[in-house]
């Protein structure tokens, strides 16, 4: 079990079950709503157990997915998509150690030119197919 919460702590929450290794998403979207790039795992919907949400609002970014946000300290913490199994959660409100490493960078195409990224993770200029992003069995 991994716990995380937003910079105030007005938001907490335990992820609980498979973790999806972390996806970076430099869609311009995800740049501005995040302040660089979206780094996140992902979890089984029914795996994010939160404890604390009286501040937590959602912004919809697109016309099939919404993004969680602490309404007090403004911490971009979920996205998911309609109907999806699971939830996106950034890996920097994650706390302490988590045992996950970066897989892909994708929406590379997007990403800013005061950057760059590390040698050794693939890439994808653009989106990847859904099952992709899919949480593996047993990964
Ligand atoms: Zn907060
Ligand atoms: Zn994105």
């Amino acid at each position: 079990m991994l716990g995380g919460s937003c910079a105030c702590g007005a938001v907490a929450f335990e992820l609980h079950g498979p973790l999806r290794p972390v996806f970076g998403c430099h869609c311009t979207t995800c740049r501005k709503t995040s302040g660089h790039f979206w780094a996140a795992t992902a979890v089984a919907s029914e795996g994010l157990i939160l404890r604390h949400e009286e501040a937590l609002g959602w912004f919809r970014s697109s016309v099939t997915s919404e993004r969680g946000f602490c309404r007090s300290c403004g911490s971009s913490l979920f996205y998911r998509v309609d109907g999806a199994a699971q939830i996106s959660v950034a890996a920097g409100a994650l706390d302490g150690d988590t045992g996950l490493h970066t897989a892909m960078h994708i929406f590379t195409a997007d990403m800013g030119d005061y950057y760059g990224l590390e040698d050794g993770v693939s890439r994808c200029s653009g989106g990847v197919s859904p099952d992709v992003l899919a949480l593996g069995e047993g990964s």
